[in-house]
């Protein structure tokens, strides 16, 4: 499947390519993704699905993190469900009862709107230190990953993909990542910010509740956020792709 960069959260700005190539993955690759993903390692995991990503398409190496993110989840959604639907069901925090909805990518499925303005990077005052950040691409994003997954001085993704929002970080490492994980006050919530405007891009969907109201009478509504949903995926694989009778018939 191609998908136009236009569509992705970051708009596509600056890219030098119209689409990005992203396919379901197979049986095989279903397999090998079960045995060999390292579930409890949030750094060794997030690799893991980059490198998928990256088989598909060599150029996720030039995507922003912003886009690859939603890839990720793309990558998860186009496997477990051949026309982008989904079924979920979570349980109603008001009512306990089961919600089942089936969501669609193209209704349901939202970004906050980028300004283009703030594809530009910005120059900020961390700590006394003046710095400018970037919008990072994989590629400038694995030169702080790297030395994380080597050392794992820091195990938290969102914190390394914090560090890696501030440009020269090849000859400032030290200092930014004491700036960034010493940061107190207005430079957490400077820092809080730009996590906000450069990676969490998706909008919560809104479910509503079909079995309560609320005291106006009006149905409850229940947010679900997007990265939550394939939590575990091969189990939504069966839910979301099921075989019915023309599938195998018993001799
Ligand atoms: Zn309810």
């Amino acid at each position: 499947m191609e998908i136009n960069v236009a569509q992705l959260p970051s708009g596509g700005y600056g890219y030098g390519f119209p689409t990005i190539r992203i396919q379901p993955l197979t049986f095989l690759g279903v397999c090998q993704y079960k045995d060999n993903y390292p579930t409890g390692d949030p750094l060794g995991s997030y690799l893991y699905d980059l490198r998928a990503l990256i088989e598909d398409d060599q150029r996720i190496k030039e995507c922003y993190v912003m886009d690859v993110d939603f890839l990720i989840f793309y990558k998860k959604l186009c496997t477990v469900s051949d026309d982008l639907s989904y079924q979920i069901q979570i349980n109603c925090p008001h009512c306990g009862k089961p919600i089942n909805k089936k969501i669609s990518f193209s209704s349901d499925i939202h970004f906050r709107k980028i300004d283009e303005k703030i594809m530009k990077g910005a120059k900020i005052n961390l700590n006394g230190h003046e710095y400018d950040t970037i919008v990072p691409t994989v590629n400038d994003f694995m030169k702080v990953f790297n030395l994380y997954l080597k050392y794992r001085k820091v195990t938290d993704i969102k914190m390394i993909k914090t560090i890696a929002l501030i440009g020269n970080f090849d000859y400032q490492a030290n200092q930014i990542e004491s700036d960034v994980l010493g940061a107190t006050h207005s430079d957490i919530t400077l820092l809080m910010a730009l996590r906000d405007l450069y990676y969490d891009r998706l909008e919560p969907i809104i479910v509503e509740c079909p079995h309560c109201r609320d005291e106006k009478g009006e149905r409850r509504s229940v947010t679900v956020s997007v990265e939550s949903l394939i939590v575990d995926f091969f189990r939504e694989l069966y839910v979301n792709s099921p075989i019915d009778a023309s599938k195998i018939v018993f001799k």
